[in-house]
């Protein structure tokens, strides 16, 4: 066999570049930063059905075109259908817990307590990274809340806003964006303070415009109404990336279709920010987009000659049918950068809590 040296070159390069680079798998502690995108009832049905009402086409979402993707377990501890706690407990910590307790594990004895598990972004926090933490619900809600604080009963919100300022690790969530305004300020005003005060002494710039973020090392910005998504996550990339260490960012957007249009719409609104994210975050950031439960969502007809949401009547039940519950099938996990290729597979939904540590090179301590 004559040697080519050109040619030989040219293959291997050819078997071995090009492949590797679209599916290369990366080492674990590759990712720097690791972004979470919670799509809160985002089962694989709403997706479906929030793509095709928005862009008549299949799987036009940019979630659909993430590399790696898996199918997740959802149950709780206690129950086959877990709620926003459980679920989001389950990520955020690696284990599975009772619906309703917060990044919390029941009492193992009669009569004893329920036991703090640490959380992802305690972690980070601990090592010196940033932390965000950006939904459209109120900042004290389960998703948001398993992420900073530990409480038995997610209701306990005057609990959660008290942790929020009183971090176990580190100092505390860094930006802070969400609804839930009026709720934090009765909270403080009956501990005697005030959110503003409180929060100033915390050092937060402190608000209702998601723009007030922007050159805040730490702010937080409660209100009542809704938000762009897309600009304040932005911003808040923008000032967690300042940090040569690292940040952590966990993203929830609303998507319970008991309202089913403001849910569908939900979906593609989220779509639309992972689309931009996605290009504005570095290679070494983890992206990854699941939810913490499905939802009684189907897609039951439709034709292909009109765009669909022109025949869609939220009152029949001919196109979308929605049964307004939690459901207890496996979500979808989509996800790309370093540590993306653990990503696959049924799993349960504790192994993302194993996924984002192994690919920020760190290992469990409890
Ligand atoms: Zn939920």
């Amino acid at each position: 066999m004559t040697f080519h040296p050109r040619k030989n070159l040219r293959a291997l390069l050819l078997a071995a570049v090009a492949p590797f680079a679209a599916t290369a798998p990366a080492m674990a502690g590759e990712a720097r930063n690791v972004i979470v995108f919670l799509g809160d009832a985002g089962g694989v049905p709403t997706l479906s059905a929030g793509g095709i009402l928005a862009h008549d086409r299949p799987q036009s979402l940019f979630i659909q075109s993430m590399p790696n993707i898996a199918l997740s377990d959802t149950s709780a501890l206690d129950v086959w259908v877990t709620d926003s706690a459980a679920g989001m407990t389950a990520i955020m910590t690696g284990r599975k817990t009772n619906n309703a307790m917060v990044s919390m594990t029941p009492a193992t004895t009669p009569g004893g307590k329920p036991t703090s598990i640490k959380t992802l972004l305690e972690y980070a926090e601990q090592r010196g990274l940033s932390t965000g933490v950006v939904t459209n619900q109120p900042i004290w809600d389960a998703t948001p809340a398993a992420t900073f604080a530990h409480v038995a009963k997610r209701s306990d919100k005057d609990a959660i806003f008290a942790q929020m300022l009183a971090p176990r690790f580190g100092n505390g969530v860094d930006i802070l964006i969400g609804k839930g305004r009026a709720d934090a300020l009765a909270s403080f005003a009956a501990r005697g303070t005030s959110a503003d005060k409180a929060f100033g002494k915390a050092g937060y710039r402190f608000g209702e415009d998601p723009a007030l973020v922007a050159g805040a090392t730490r702010a937080a910005v409660l209100r009542d109404s809704d938000f762009a998504p897309t600009p304040a996550v932005e911003a808040t990339i923008a000032q967690l990336a300042k940090n040569p260490k690292g940040y952590f960012l966990m993203v929830e957007w609303d998507m319970h279709t008991d309202d089913p249009r403001a849910g569908l719409r939900h979906v593609v609104e989220m779509d639309d920010m992972i689309r931009r994210i996605h290009e504005i975050a570095g290679k070494d950031t983890l992206i990854l987009f699941t939810a913490d439960h499905s939802f009684g969502l189907r897609m039951t007809g439709g034709s292909r000659d009109k765009p669909l949401a022109e025949q869609y009547d939220p009152a029949s039940k001919s196109v979308i049918s929605v049964e307004p519950s939690h459901t207890g099938e496996e979500v979808v996990v989509a996800a790309s950068g370093p540590g993306a290729e653990q990503v696959h597979g049924f799993m349960p939904n504790t192994r993302l809590f194993d996924i984002m540590l192994s690919a920020l090179g760190w290992k469990r301590d409890e």
